[in-house]
This record gives C-alpha cells, sequence and structure tokens, in this order.
C-alpha cells in the first residue's frame, strides 16, 4: 500500500493552541493516521503560542506579502507530528483567543486571517513550498474552509481535497465586498461556489467546492441534512449527500489515560476501581462540596453556551439536589450563564460548586473523580468529553443528538438485560427530560454493583482512534482512486 501525503489545515491544534475539540482532534488524528499509510503535515497560524513552540524550527518557505504583510513558513518533522506554521505576525502575532480581540469580538480582519491561511494551503497543495508536495488536502473547519476554492479558482494542480465540519454552527461569512481583497475572481461568487446568501461563506465555499466532506458523527451527518439541524446548509448538504461521510471522534489514548495521567491525584484502571475514590474526593474539596464518597456527583466541563445545553441542567438543578446529589461544574462562555452557575453554587454552598474558566488539569481530575458527566447538549457533532469520560469511568448522561447518540449505549432495560449499557441517553434536550435522565441515574447510583459494571463496560470502550483512522485513510484513498481512474 503507498504512502498518502495529506496536507491538514486548521486554526488549532493540540498542545499548541486549543479553544475546544477541534484542536484535540487535529492534534491526534495524525498519529493515528501514521499507522494506516498516511503522513499528514499540518498547516497552521503562527498565533504567538505556536511560534514559540517552534522557535528552533526551520525556515522552509517566505512569502514578500501575504495579504498585507512578509510572512514566512517554519516546518518541523516527527511521526505523525509534522507541522507547518504560518508565521505572519501583521495576522497573527496577538495573544490570547485566536479568533477575539481584547473586546471578545470577532478580530475585524478574519475573513483575511484565515483567508491567508487557506491561500497558503492552496499555494502549498500546488507545489510550491519545496519538499512538500501533497496528494491530498484536508481542510477544518471554516477558517481553512476557503482552501479548495483557491484550490479550484487559482491552482494548476487540482489535487484531491477534503472538509470536515466539527461544528456547522460557525460558518465565516463575510461581506462580498471582500472577493477581491481575498484574492478570490470574480467567478468564484456563484451558487456552486463561494456565494452565501449575497455574502462570502468560507464553510460554504468548502461544502460546496470539496470533493468530500466529513463530519464528526454519523449522526451529525444525517442531522446537518434536516432543516432543523442544517443552519442554512441543509440544501447545499442534501446536494452532496453522496460526497458526505459521518466518522467518529477519537481521543488520544496517552493523554486521556487514568492509568498514567500525571494531572490526576490518584491513578486508576478497570481493576483498579475503588481507586477513584481519592480523586472525588479531590474534586469535593476542590468544589467547596460536602467531602461525602456516598452521594452521587455530577459534573460539567465544556463551554458555557446555548449549544451545550447548561441551562437545561439550572432548570433542573432543584430535581438535581432533591435526589440527594452534588453538582461541580468547570466551564466558561456566555456571561449570564457564567453568573447563574456563580449564584447556584453561591445559593447551595456544598452542594453545587463552580470553577469558572478554563483549565486542562481540572478537567482531568473531574472526569477522573465525578460519578456522571452531564452533557445535555442541543446538538452535538461529535463530543470529545463524553468519550474521555467512558474511559475513565464516569458515566455519561447525554441529549441523544449527533456524536453523543453514537458513542454509548443507554443503560436501559434491554442494555441491562443484556449486559451492556455505557451510560445515559434521554430525549428531546429539556430539562423535563433531562430531570427523568437524572432519576434514572440516581437509581443506578443506589445499586453500586450494577454501576461498577456499567463502569466497567464504560471503561472497555474503545474510545481510540483506531478505528477512525482507518475510516480516514479508506476515504482518502477511495478519493485519490477516483482522481486517478
Ligand atoms: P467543543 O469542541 O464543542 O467545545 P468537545 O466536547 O468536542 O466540545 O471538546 C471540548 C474539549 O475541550 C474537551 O477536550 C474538553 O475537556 C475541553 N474543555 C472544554 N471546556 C473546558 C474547560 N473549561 N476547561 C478545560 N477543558 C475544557
Amino acid at each position: 500500500m503507498s504512502t498518502i501525503k495529506a496536507l491538514a489545515i486548521a486554526s488549532e491544534m493540540f498542545p499548541f493552541v486549543k479553544t475546544g475539540g477541534l484542536a484535540d482532534v487535529v492534534g491526534a488524528l495524525p498519529q493515528a493516521l501514521a499507522n494506516e499509510g498516511v503522513e499528514t503535515v499540518t498547516l497552521i497560524p503562527g498565533y504567538p503560542s505556536v511560534v514559540h513552540a517552534h522557535d528552533t524550527a526551520a525556515q522552509v518557505h517566505t512569502f514578500n506579502n501575504l495579504f498585507g504583510g512578509p510572512a514566512r513558513l517554519l516546518g518541523t518533522r516527527g511521526a505523525g507530528t509534522a507541522v507547518l506554521v504560518l508565521d505572519a505576525p501583521h495576522l497573527y502575532g496577538r495573544p490570547g483567543n485566536p479568533y477575539l480581540g481584547p473586546d471578545g469580538k470577532d478580530w475585524p480582519d478574519n475573513a483575511q486571517r484565515f483567508a491567508a491561511l487557506a491561500w497558503v494551503a492552496a499555494q502549498i497543495a500546488d507545489g510550491a513550498v519545496s519538499g512538500h508536495a501533497p496528494d491530498l488536502l484536508h481542510a477544518h473547519d471554516w477558517q481553512a474552509g476557503l482552501a479548495p476554492a483557491f484550490v479550484r479558482f487559482s491552482g494548476s494542480r487540482r489535487i484531491g481535497t477534503v472538509v470536515t465540519v466539527h461544528n456547522l454552527a460557525f460558518q465565516g461569512v463575510f461581506p462580498r465586498t471582500l472577493l477581491q481583497p481575498l484574492g478570490l475572481p470574480p467567478e468564484a461568487f456563484t451558487l456552486d461556489g463561494v456565494e452565501y446568501y449575497g455574502m462570502i461563506g468560507f464553510l460554504k465555499a468548502g461544502l460546496a467546492l470539496a470533493d468530500r466532506i466529513t463530519t464528526v458523527s454519523p449522526t451529525y451527518a444525517a442531522e446537518i441534512r434536516t432543516p432543523e439541524g442544517g443552519m442554512g446548509l441543509d440544501g447545499l448538504l442534501r446536494a452532496r449527500a453522496h460526497a458526505l461521510h459521518g466518522i467518529l471522534n477519537g481521543i488520544d489514548e496517552a493523554v486521556w489515560n487514568p492509568a498514567t495521567d500525571p494531572m490526576i491525584a490518584m491513578r486508576y484502571s478497570d481493576a483498579l476501581l475503588p481507586h477513584r475514590a481519592a480523586n472525588k474526593s479531590i474534586v469535593q474539596e476542590r468544589f467547596g462540596l460536602v467531602a461525602s464518597p456516598t452521594t452521587l456527583l455530577f459534573g460539567i466541563i465544556g463551554r458555557l453556551t446555548t449549544q451545550k445545553g447548561p441551562d437545561l441542567v439550572l432548570d433542573a438543578l432543584e430535581a438535581l439536589l432533591g435526589l440527594g446529589a452534588q453538582l461541580a461544574v468547570l466551564g466558561s462562555g456566555d456571561s449570564d450563564l457564567e453568573r447563574r452557575f456563580a449564584a447556584a453554587a453561591a445559593r447551595h454552598a456544598g452542594r453545587v460548586g463552580c470553577v469558572i474558566g478554563y483549565d486542562e488539569g481540572l478537567a482531568h481530575q473531574m472526569q477522573a473523580g465525578i460519578d456522571a458527566l452531564l452533557v445535555p447538549s442541543r446538538f452535538e457533532p461529535g463530543g470529545l468529553t463524553q468519550l474521555c469520560a467512558l474511559r475513565y469511568g464516569a458515566l455519561p448522561v447525554v441529549a441523544r443528538v449527533g456524536g453523543l447518540a453514537d458513542t454509548l449505549i443507554d443503560a436501559n432495560e434491554a442494555a441491562l438485560a443484556a449486559g451492556t449499557g455505557t451510560g445515559i441517553q434521554f430525549t428531546p434536550p429539556s430539562s423535563e427530560m433531562l430531570q427523568i435522565a437524572l432519576e434514572r441515574t440516581a437509581q443506578l447510583w443506589r445499586q453500586p454493583a450494577l454501576w461498577r459494571r456499567l463502569q466497567h463496560n464504560a471503561m472497555r470502550c474503545d474510545v481510540s482512534w483506531r478505528r477512525p483512522a482507518a475510516h480516514y485513510a479508506a476515504l482518502y484513498r477511495e478519493l485519490l482512486a477516483e482522481r486517478a481512474a
């Protein structure tokens, strides 16, 4: 089997820069693909943290004027970790969140910043950077969405293109007046090009022009073809259904492994489940909760936005407390939701605790110590936190949407009779249904032997990148074979 050379393009990559699951996927997938005969080089913007992490990397190319300033490509090589950093200080030399300025609003030149990334990707695809001649280009999310457009409209070498949607809610839509400034020709502004309701749609361009579209779960791939889930793009996605695939995410088993995790207080494995108790007491202490091994401890880890449904938990909070349970919340996002959780923690001190912010280490400690992870998302393309929870023996309690529908087995009567079940699902995502799911969870909690069996089931799930990487590799090979025919 010949080796495939892939160029991945993304705005985030763990461990260099991360605001969400996109970074985890972009960071871990190349290593898994290496075992499938795919060599990936990942092109990422040179934010200060990224340039800092590559200060010894070689300069492999320069651009005299990239959207208003000089730029260069820094390159590192390694099995599954080869990176090209686009160091363009006028575009990316800004600390903090990759997308937002100090006022919390999008940078006004985000169109230029990410068009530049996509344009450079197309240049590499075209063979302009020596030592790099990829067989295909794999663009992640709207920030890389224009890459297939540049390949189509300005490249001379039409290589295969794949676009992965990690979240259809973020589309990168900009005024049409930017067409020329972004380096797009007038003929790109059509219904099957970059035009989107009279504007320029970065993600839309990728969805219209890429040879293959993937999203991060089979259920989400189906949902986004409906008016309810399509966020304005369902018509296009229906039209391109033959090119659309749902491939589940995995997690990096080296980073998320309770037996070796340096970020948790007490390491444990499937066979040493009682060791979780020490982690639970640390979490209870950290969140100001009453120390009690027998109290059911729910946790939330994630962005506090409407998508994730944290308001449903706030609405069901009295019911949760009525069950005698505790709640620990780690997250940041909408200021109103942050305030409401802080107020709930103050009102129910000892039973509800919250940490507003982003804390990778605490997220690990929570997965190791909470009993159940709440993910009541209104929509969820893939979701990673529930995969981490499975691996750490925290039972996920999730809305049955998107990737949450595809990654766990509801512990209903049939599942229990068959000896399976890895979590609890509810539908639709409402506080009433969440409340019933909380009650079901409490019932299971009152049966320790059964709870332990479910934990074992969860911890034995294969949440690695092995199967997903094989799917991506098969998709790449099929695409290349089709283009060679
Ligand atoms: P999304 O990408 O929609 O935010 P995912 O579940 O796919 O959601 O991925 C979220 C990732 O970010 C997970 O690795 C999760 O542990 C991490 N994460 C989210 N919020 C926080 C936080 N406040 N502190 C630490 N890690 C967080």
